[in-house]
């Protein structure tokens, strides 16, 4: 491995948070297999992808566009890497992101996901796509209030060369645990709404490193985890701050 990357230490890290995953699933009485993992290899260089594709982790998540798409230009050896973009997503970004993930978790109206489906290159498969709730009730944060989680999601659901997989959330940061669960539980119940209104989403994308033990107790599909993978993110300092 090139140097910036201690390989045993993002190996530990990785196993750590599989155990903590299928731990979690065990006490909730699911199946971990239920449960995908996202890296998220933010501010971290293309090394730290190499290495979780050499332990076998295969879907990548990012916030930015550009740091991203330089990301997947130097990764482009490795098989079957799927890009996750986590991040709010610019009006003036949506045809790249359109052209160069797999995934979008962060739809949060109808205009940029108008975007992506106009810009979404007739040779690739649909984008999948999540819409983006705000549980946590933060001004600062982004995402739909969870009232409009269900008519967003079906306008979505309606656009050509968009799959509407579910819904994403981020829980307020605190270590009270009723708290966690109480957000997470917000976005199981829209998440809920969308199915028993007849949408075939799959997705519900929540629980981070801080986390993900109470998303995964609500339901999470999918954890998207950062931190607790490739150690703390230093190099933030030029970067708009993610929500
Ligand atoms: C950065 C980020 C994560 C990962 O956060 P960690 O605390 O490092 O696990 C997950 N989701 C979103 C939307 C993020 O911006």
């Amino acid at each position: 491995m090139p140097c910036g990357v201690d390989y045993d230490l993002l190996r530990e890290g990785w196993l750590a948070v599989k155990a903590r995953i299928e731990r979690a699933a065990m006490a909730a009485g699911r199946d971990p297999g239920g449960i995908a993992l996202l890296a998220v290899s933010k501010t971290f260089g293309p090394e730290a992808v190499r290495a979780g594709h050499a332990l076998g982790q295969r879907a990548f998540g990012e916030n930015y566009v550009r740091e991203a798409a330089a990301k997947m230009d130097v990764t482009a050896d490795l098989a079957g890497l799927q890009w996750h973009l986590i991040g709010p997503l610019q009006g003036n970004k949506a045809k790249e992101a359109a052209a160069r993930f797999a995934w979008v978790h962060t739809i949060d109206r109808l205009r940029i996901g108008e975007r992506l489906s106009r810009s979404r290159p007739a040779e690739l498969p649909p984008l999948e796509v999540c819409v983006q709730v705000n549980i946590s009730g933060e001004a600062s944060k982004s995402g739909v209030p969870p009232e409009e989680a269900l008519p967003l999601a079906q306008a979505i659901a309606q656009l050509p060369r968009l799959r509407l997989r579910g819904l994403m959330g981020i829980a307020e940061p605190t270590a009270d645990v009723s708290r966690q669960r109480a957000q997470f539980g917000i976005l199981r119940r829209c998440f809920d709404g969308c199915r028993t209104a007849g949408l075939p989403v799959d997705t519900l994308s929540m629980g981070m490193s801080a986390d993900l033990e109470a998303a995964i107790a609500e339901g999470a599909t999918l954890v998207r985890v950062g931190s607790a993978i490739f150690g703390r993110r230093r190099n933030a300092g030029h970067l708009p701050e993610p929500d």
